[in-house]
């Protein structure tokens, strides 16, 4: 999803990190509530298994699918956050004897793929990092261009932290959340990004004893190269950031994303394991974003033929109600629909300019 990280949106980036990097370094107490587990396991059919982030967590680190074979382990998506992505993996290699014989990387966006690196060193070179034949392009360039910011930025973080101690030497707090701002710079700075070695550029099917799973590409929708994940037998779709609880479109082809979630529609599934949230039971995230986009496009292209400006295009549009379906009544949601539901408007507005 790429949420509260840099490059959330161009607009929006430097604001974020900035925020995100002061609530680590300056407001977090030292010695506070126990923290939230990693993730939790949740089971959605038989051999389907989910590290599901706690809620809390849900729109800035992405769920991990683990699909159980009679041989061996595949994954799909790691986690941006490294320590639990080290945790999950430890977890995985005592859960199960058989080996990952395979990462799917959904999309670019760093919290779906910068651990990989870790399964690498995890479970050696027999393991195959598998993704959309886009990923050979966006991963070198904007997945590498957005891990080298955040290390910029956390370098100049800590400089300023240490500029701090250097006039209250005796502040063991500020101390402290500098060793551990360290330390996250070390584990950044660690990672290599993985390209797949294996891609698809429409479909392709992994065979396994009684299941069949399908990766499949329906063209650019919430970026360039989005991978859905179909186990027919199963019933069951891993939907990367396609329809998300409230979707980022920062990265977002409108168009061709309202057609991919069209075509998905035709699948025949019960059950949706999504990059971020709970898991779907029901079509109504699919519907209900469907209907966002189809709305941002039509509004947009109404204001153009009207020859609005984008201001006057965004001033009049009735933002609450847009939002209503999308923040219910959760005070996180509400902050995260507040940014979400106008970035989609603008660029419904600058990809229908005529
Ligand atoms: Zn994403």
């Amino acid at each position: 999803m790429n949420h509260l990280y840099p490059s959330a949106s161009h607009r929006h980036t430097r604001g974020f990190l900035a925020l995100f990097l002061a609530s680590l370094l300056w407001t977090q107490p030292l010695l506070a509530e126990p923290p939230l587990p990693a993730y939790q396991w949740q089971t959605p059919a038989p051999g389907i298994h989910v590290a599901v982030k706690p809620a809390a967590h849900r729109f800035i680190d992405s769920n991990v699918t683990i699909i159980e074979n009679a041989e061996d382990l595949i994954i799909v998506d790691a986690n941006d956050n490294l320590t639990n992505a080290k945790q999950l993996i430890a977890d995985i290699k005592q859960r199960w004897s058989k080996p990952v014989s395979a990462v799917i990387t959904t999309h670019w966006h760093s919290d779906h793929l910068l651990a990989n690196h870790y399964y690498r060193q995890a479970f050696g070179s027999d393991v195959q990092f598998i993704g959309h034949a886009s990923l050979q392009q966006t991963i070198p360039t904007k997945a590498q261009a957005q891990l080298t910011e955040r290390i910029n930025n956390w370098q100049t973080a800590i400089d300023k932290a240490q500029q701090t101690l250097s006039q209250n030497p005796l502040d063991t707090a500020l101390a402290e959340k500098i060793k551990r701002a360290e330390q996250t710079l070390t584990e950044l700075q660690g990672i290599e990004l993985r390209i797949p070695d294996v891609t698809f550029n429409e479909k392709m099917v992994l065979k396994r004893p009684g299941r069949s799973i399908e990766l499949l590409f329906f063209g650019p929708a919430h970026t360039a190269g989005d991978t859905v994940v179909y186990l027919p037998d199963d019933k069951v779709l891993i939907s990367g950031d396609l329809f998300d609880e409230i979707p980022f479109g920062g990265h977002g082809f409108l168009q061709s994303w309202l057609s991919t979630l069209q075509q998905i529609d035709t699948l025949k599934f019960t059950q949706v394991i999504p990059g971020h949230g709970a898991i779907h039971r029901d079509r109504r995230y699919l519907q209900q974003v469907t209907a966002l986009i189809a709305d941002a496009l039509t509004r947009a292209r109404l204001a153009h033929q009207k020859q609005q400006d984008e201001a006057t295009f965004l001033a009049q549009l009735p933002l609450d109600s847009l939002r209503q379906p999308f923040s219910g009544q959760d005070e996180l949601a509400g902050r995260v629909s507040a940014q979400f539901i106008p970035e989609f408007y603008t660029l419904a507005y600058r990809q229908t300019q005529p």
